[in-house]
């Protein structure tokens, strides 16, 4: 069994609580809190509930619930933590993880340098075992390393160009806009996606813009991939995805115009909080014209990291190859493949 601890428990955080409770061969020994909030009683309900520290077990306690500790008192039980904290909190968390020699994974919202290593499991599983710390890169970083990496393998990538239409924050979150905007985010190019993505797959020459619109469910990236390989069809790029790992194929025939329909469709799917995990790909968007490839990719931004934590765990855990870690985190979540 391998004891995990997940540090924040907001979008990410009680997702991964989520998961990691539905893998055999792990136990989640409990989740961090700061504030005595809703999230906090329903943590509390599902899981061992920790406080951040003896200010925050006061203000659980008299908030009525029941905290099992603080922090300090979940890393004695844990042998890895997931820090699911905001940005730039887990670069601070980093000290007290090395301080109890518990090895972390880290979320997209951290700087690389912090665990000095970016994962997506296709691309890196086997240089991340046993290392100390990793970090799980962002939504859109992982969706593009899925694509990227499944175009690179069969037909090698000469060079991507990427406009990606951003979420402009996720539906428990009403403090944010756009109202009424399309905002160039960021004005200056290229946006940090594309460098991000050459934190796990170096050697792709990808240039990324982004905007962000005035919606909560989703981002739509779309991508001119130029292959090197010649004469590539559409069909033949099809069957490629179709047998990549952690993607899904939708088409306008079926109905799926635009990410309203995703979000529809992924209800029904009768999955937690209509979670996502996949990349999501339009069949009828793929057009070839020489050697450059166009289509239409869709994330669930608040899903699509959560199958990549898992195998995280596993790989900092070192005892798994590649195969069998994502495929018992495929089967304990519902991925076909
Ligand atoms: P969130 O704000 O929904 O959740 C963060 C949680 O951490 C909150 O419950 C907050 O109260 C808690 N927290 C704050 N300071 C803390 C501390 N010092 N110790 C313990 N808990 C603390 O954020 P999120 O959207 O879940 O993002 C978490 C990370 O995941 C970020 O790095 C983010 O960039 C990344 N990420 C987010 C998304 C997304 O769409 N939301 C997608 C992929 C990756």
């Amino acid at each position: 069994m391998i004891h995990v601890a997940v540090n924040g428990y907001g979008v990410i955080g009680r997702r991964v609580a989520d998961a990691v409770s539905l893998q055999p061969d792990m136990k989640l020994e409990g989740v961090v809190k700061v504030k005595p909030d809703y999230k906090a009683r329903l943590a509390g309900m599902k899981y061992p509930l920790y406080a951040l520290d003896d200010k925050g077990l006061k203000s659980f306690e008299n908030a009525g619930l029941s905290p099992a500790g603080t922090l300090t008192d979940l890393l004695k039980n844990a042998d890895i933590v997931v820090d699911a904290c905001p940005g730039g909190v887990g670069a601070k968390n980093k000290e007290i993880y090395e301080r109890f020699g518990k090895r972390a994974v880290f979320q997209g919202g951290e700087k690389h340098e912090v665990a000095g290593f970016s994962f997506v499991a296709q691309c890196n599983f086997n240089q991340a075992r046993g290392r100390k710390f990793v970090r799980v890169v962002s939504c859109n970083t992982t969706g593009l390393c899925r694509t990227l990496d499944t175009l690179e393998q069969k037909f090698g990538l000469e060079k991507v160009r990427v406009v990606i239409t951003r979420r402009a924050t996720d539906p428990d979150d009403p403090s944010k806009g756009p109202i009424d905007s399309i905002v160039l985010d960021p004005v200056e190019l290229p946006s940090h996606h594309g460098p991000d993505v050459n934190t796990v797959l170096p050697n792709v020459n990808i240039f990324t813009m982004a905007l962000m619109v005035p919606c909560t469910h989703m981002h739509i990236h779309s991508v001119i991939a130029t292959l090197k390989e010649k004469n590539v069809t559409e069909d033949k790029v099809i069957k490629t995805f179709e047998e990549a790992p952690r993607i899904m194929l939708v088409s306008s025939s079926e109905g799926f115009n635009s990410t309203s329909q995703v979000v529809d469709f992924s209800r029904e799917m009768l999955r937690p909080r209509n979670d996502l995990y996949e990349v999501v790909l339009w069949r009828d968007s793929f057009k070839v014209i020489g050697n450059e490839l166009f289509f239409y990719m869709g994330i669930h931004q608040e899903a699509i990291v959560i199958p990549e934590n898992v195998d995280a765990i596993r790989a900092l855990d070192g005892g798994y190859t590649k195969e069998d870690s994502m495929k018992l985190t495929n089967k304990t979540l519902g991925i076909a493949h």
